[in-house]
């Protein structure tokens, strides 16, 4: 049934605090543990990434006069506290977890090394990657396109609030068109705001698809990590 052999998650930040407006909501994080496990009874090797904007953006930080490398580590901390939740979201739920930091911290994370990571995958567990690319300037979703890369997966799906990607923001336009598809040089001319071009424009050297769909319909990440088809792919 399973579509997929091993494939990388990629939820935001802002998803992890459902309405709280700021932190972690532990009922979004179970809820999302919940379609994870389901998934896993078909074999499907699942990696993650989460952003850390419920907590810190190290650009709104720079912008308000922090040292931008300085609040770009603030924020690949803040991913380190969304990724331990989800472990603990998981672990709650029985399902095996690890979490691999890019920035090494012995004590709460193994440090990310790709063998291990695919080893882990092998083995059925989910794994968690921490701390984006582990330097500043880049973002969770680079951080998503160059693990799903180093581990080979076959599709990012990256979980937003919106359920594709449209031609404008739809949240603005009540008229903005959405794609069933989309071609990576697309998305990066018509500079659409799904991802930075950082990761964008790595995804398409390495001809990576990427299918955006809406964490907020409940059993989409279950879907999507089935191979069901929603929201909007990027490939081509
Ligand atoms: N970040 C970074 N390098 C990375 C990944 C993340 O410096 O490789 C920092 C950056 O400051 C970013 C913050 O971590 O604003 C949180 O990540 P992101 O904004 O991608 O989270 P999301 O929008 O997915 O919640």
């Amino acid at each position: 049934m399973a579509h997929y052999e091993r494939v990388l998650l990629k939820i935001s930040g802002e998803a992890l605090m459902g309405q709280l407006g700021y932190g972690i909501d532990p009922t979004v994080a179970t809820n999302i543990a919940k379609e994870i496990k389901k998934a896993l009874s078909h074999n499907i090797q699942i990696a993650l990434v989460i952003g850390g904007g419920n907590i810190f953006r190290g650009v709104a930080a720079s912008a308000k006069g922090m040292d931008r490398s300085t609040a770009d580590y603030m924020g690949m901390l803040a991913t380190m506290i969304n990724a331990l939740a989800m472990q603990d979201a998981l672990e709650k739920l029985h399902v095996p977890t690890r979490v691999l930091s890019a920035i090494e911290m012995n004590s709460i994370a193994e440090p990310y090394i790709r063998r291990r990571a695919v080893r882990h995958l092998e083995k059925g567990r989910v794994v968690i990657f921490g701390a984006g690319t582990g330097n500043p300037y880049f973002s969770t979703d680079t951080a998503a396109a160059l693990r799903a890369n180093e581990i080979g997966a076959q599709i990012i799906m990256k979980a937003t609030s919106v359920d594709g990607i449209y031609d404008s923001d739809p949240k603005k336009n009540p008229d903005a068109v959405r794609f069933d598809t989309i071609s990576h040089i697309d998305l990066l001319k018509k500079e659409l705001k799904v991802m930075d071009s950082t990761a964008a424009s790595l995804c398409m050297d390495n001809q990576i698809p990427i299918v955006v769909f809406s964490l907020k319909v409940e059993g989409n990440i279950y879907r999507v990590l089935c191979g069901e088809k929603i929201g909007t792919i990027v490939e081509g």
